[in-house]
């Protein structure tokens, strides 16, 4: 058993049932600074530099570098863990980091870890953010992968959603990243108040002539806490529409389609061999770790999430205290309900629930919002067009079957 701290157990004193990630595992490196915050944002990101010793732009690696060596304590104490297979640093905006710090955190994680061949290693990154010589140090340092915050290629849309980048420094950090052997993406939001279709589809057009061999297609959604979400409570702005949102949905898949970049996973298309190998792990609800402040991971059906302050993770690791803020181990029932709501939202789609009445199956092929594939073995369930559209309300009627 491995306990989520040398000695001290977590809040509910759960310990790692069995931690077996003997066969490998991925890593998420959570980068809590923004230079400013996005009208739209509600992760858990600052745009103070400096909290104080371990929670600052200069040395908040340090502290990351500690909860590496807490993982391995708490990994090893179960058994050899296996290698990465996949590590992401996202955020906030990672490359507010200097290189080096981030190189630093990856190298730590190949000494305590280890990658597996061809482990796929990716940064986001906010394009104004970027400079040649910083993609140059990540890649000379083992960086494969670039997922650049795109968002829109129309500046109007930009200013909404309150982006600090401008259309041209997209085209550029794309540029450099493919002169550098660099496998890029880019991610989209679609429905910014006030964005017309035009406006949607010369942004995913734009998103194409980058020719990245990924591309993300997220729809806004409007939080309360936000400066958004303040700017509709006073009925400044107005939320999109259900079917503004479809209509958007539909012509990206359409234009994404023809220009051969196939749906993986309903907000994720990808050239074919392609897709993003970290994403993956979390739709196939496999074992990750999950560094800094807020962070959340998963190993073998436990969930457990870390103090979502910087300065109090920063703290606390320096002390020898656990970072981990809360834990929970699914039931049979939740993980089942889990594998259904992470699953189906894959082209590849699930194997039919033998749990779920063979008359909600039928129903939901009736209706139009699954298939089964491949129809001559019946073997696994998948998302129609209609379906993609209406995810939730199937994830639903299955729960409701189980
Ligand atoms: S760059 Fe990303 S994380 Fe930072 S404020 Fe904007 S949306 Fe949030």
């Amino acid at each position: 058993m491995g306990e989520l701290s040398a000695g001290i157990l977590p809040p509910g004193g759960t310990r790692l049932p069995d931690p077996d990630v003997s066969a490998g595992f991925s890593a998420y490196v959570h980068i809590p600074f923004c230079r400013a915050r996005c009208g739209y944002c509600d992760f858990n990101t600052y745009t103070n530099p400096n909290f104080g010793p371990g929670a600052s732009l200069e040395d908040y690696s340090q502290s990351l570098n500690l909860e590496i060596e807490l993982s391995a304590r708490v990994l090893s104490a179960a058994c050899a863990p296996g290698k990465l297979r996949s590590v992401f640093f996202g955020g906030g905006t990672p490359t507010l980091l200097a290189a080096d710090c981030l190189a630093e955190v990856l190298h730590r994680l190949e000494t305590v870890f280890g990658f597996a061949p061809g482990a796929e290693i990716t940064t986001e990154a906010n394009p104004e953010s970027v400079t040649r010589e910083k993609l140059e140090k990540l890649a000379e340092n083992g960086f494969t992968r670039i997922s650049f915050g795109m968002q829109s290629a129309v500046e109007d849309v930009l200013s909404v959603l309150e982006r600090r980048h401008t259309p041209g420094q997209v085209a550029l950090a794309a540029q450099w990243a493919r002169e550098l052997g660099l496998e890029y993406s880019v991610d989209l939001i679609y429905g910014a108040p006030g964005e017309t279709e035009k406006q949607w589809e010369e942004s995913v057009r734009a998103a194409l002539e980058l020719s990245p061999g990924h591309i993300s297609c997220y729809a806004l959604t409007i939080e309360r806490g936000t400066k958004m979400g303040a700017r509709l409570a006073r009925g400044q702005i107005s939320a999109p529409e259900d079917g503004e949102l479809a209509d958007k949905y539909l012509l990206a898949d359409e234009l994404l389609s023809r220009a051969g970049y196939g749906w993986y996973e309903i907000s994720n298309w990808a050239l074919p061999g392609r897709e993003c190998r970290h994403n993956l792990c979390y739709w196939q609800n496999r074992n990750w770790w999950g560094y800094g402040p807020g962070a959340h991971s998963h190993i073998n059906g436990t969930r457990f999430w870390n103090v979502k302050h910087p300065l109090a993770y920063a703290r606390r690791l320096r002390e020898g205290r656990t970072v981990c803020a809360g834990s929970e181990t699914l039931n049979r029932r939740e993980r089942l309900e889990e594998q259904i709501m992470l699953g189906i939202r894959l082209a590849r789609g699930i194997p039919v629930p033998s749990h779920v009445p063979a008359q909600v199956i039928g129903q939901l092929c009736a209706d139009g919002l699954i298939e089964r594939r491949p129809l001559s073995l019946n073997k696994r369930i998948v998302l129609t067009e209609t379906g993609r559209l209406l995810a939730d309300s199937v994830i639903r009627r299955l729960w409701e079957g189980i």
